[in-house]
């Protein structure tokens, strides 16, 4: 299963290949466990499950591969759930939620009659590790500098928050929006990839891109991010928002625009929204998980002084809570996705819906 390459294409002995290869492993297990657990995991997925390589990232003398797996219905006007985890390297507890909930899905294929008929009605696609060469790193950018969430051709249309809206001074700096002449990197351009292949016919589709590090409380972010104005399908995130919460209720996430928290510029679901909503008519909703830990470190100060510790639940029992504390909110996005036509704002009650959703959200806003 494993698909590294050497970028160097010159004639190697087999010996010295295998070699190569058999260090590139443990370097792997070292530096790269998600990649590893993941391959295990779909080594041993039902036939139904389809594993790709989507392209590959380069990163010292390997290239590591970007998987993609799909999961239900072939028909194209299925309705879609795309899970994205890994865009930032050091925020890996993204991944690892993402991957853990597929371990749970995969391993309830070999028996659960209902979810197997609940596959029949949507389509999933995962890419677990969008970042591997910036995760292997064990930093936010991939290999080349670059904050692939300031990466997209998008500007902020009012000031953005200094340095974190992105910046073009130097790719030895935080949140570096690579130079607008290169185009998008290869990660994002993966991603765009799968995301023009994936979405434009279907009816209803919803994205989770899964991150850490901001705030004290999990949340729900959706766009904008490069204005404060709200986005056209905000009606349809409100209730989304209802259903979520009346459902369940001891559940504490906090949806809210990322415009709320700062602009940036070169933002990949604002630039994917706009892109879909001019080439479809379907409401495709692109959701960002941005898990709390700043509670992490509350309880254990000293994670600060590890640079990993940020971002990531360091204790095991905090880190296997935070693995199962998510499940339910993915397999809502689901049953939510299979039955959008009960819950999606029909026209009568969509500007009411709207109007709700700009007092709640947008009463500052002018
Ligand atoms: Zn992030």
């Amino acid at each position: 299963m494993t698909e590294l390459r050497n970028l160097t294409p010159h004639r190697v002995i087999p010996a010295e290949q295998a070699r190569r290869d058999r260090q590139q492993r443990g370097r792997l297990r070292t530096f790269l466990p998600e990649l590893v657990d993941l391959e295990r995991l779909l080594a041993e997925a039902p036939g139904s499950v389809t594993t790709r390589v989507a392209d590959y990232a380069g990163v010292s003398d390997m290239t590591l591969p970007i998987y993609r797996v799909d999961i239900g219905s072939e028909r194209e006007d299925a309705p879609a759930v795309l899970l994205v985890g890994g865009v930032h390297g050091l925020e890996r507890i993204g991944s690892q939620v993402v991957i853990a909930w597929l371990g749970t899905l995969i391993s309830r294929m070999g028996w659960d009659q209902s979810l197997l008929r609940l596959l029949e009605d949507i389509h999933i696609t995962v890419l677990p590790i969008l970042n591997p060469g910036g995760m292997y790193l064990n930093q936010r950018s991939n290999p080349n500098g670059v904050d692939l969430m300031r990466n997209a051709p998008i500007k902020a249309q009012e000031r953005s928050t200094f340095m974190l809206g992105g910046q073009r001074f130097s790719r030895h700096l935080p949140w570096y929006t690579g130079a607008p002449e290169t185009g998008m990197e290869v990660e994002n351009l993966t991603l765009e990839s799968v995301i023009r292949e994936l979405l434009p016919d279907r009816p209803f589709s919803v994205a989770l891109d899964c991150h850490s590090g901001f705030g004290w409380q999990d949340q729900i972010w959706f766009p904008y991010a490069y204005r404060r104005r709200p986005m056209r399908g905000i009606a349809s995130v409100l209730a989304l928002k209802l259903i979520w919460e009346q459902a369940y209720p001891n559940h504490d996430y906090r949806f809210e625009p990322q415009s709320r928290h700062y602009l940036t510029h070169g933002d990949l679901w604002d630039y994917f929204y706009k892109q879909i909503n001019r080439d479809s008519n379907g409401i495709f909703l692109p959701l960002t998980l941005e898990m709390g830990s700043w509670r992490w470190i509350r309880k254990r100060p000293r994670q600060l002084f590890r640079l990993d510790g940020f971002f990531n639940p360091l204790v095991p029992h905090r880190h296997r809570r935070v693995l199962r504390s998510h499940l339910a909110w993915i397999d809502f996005l689901l049953h939510a996705a299979a039955s959008h036509r009960h819950w999606l704002p029909d026209p009568a009650s969509e500007s009411m819906l709207r109007e709700a959703a700009i007092m709640h959200w947008y009463r500052d806003t002018n």
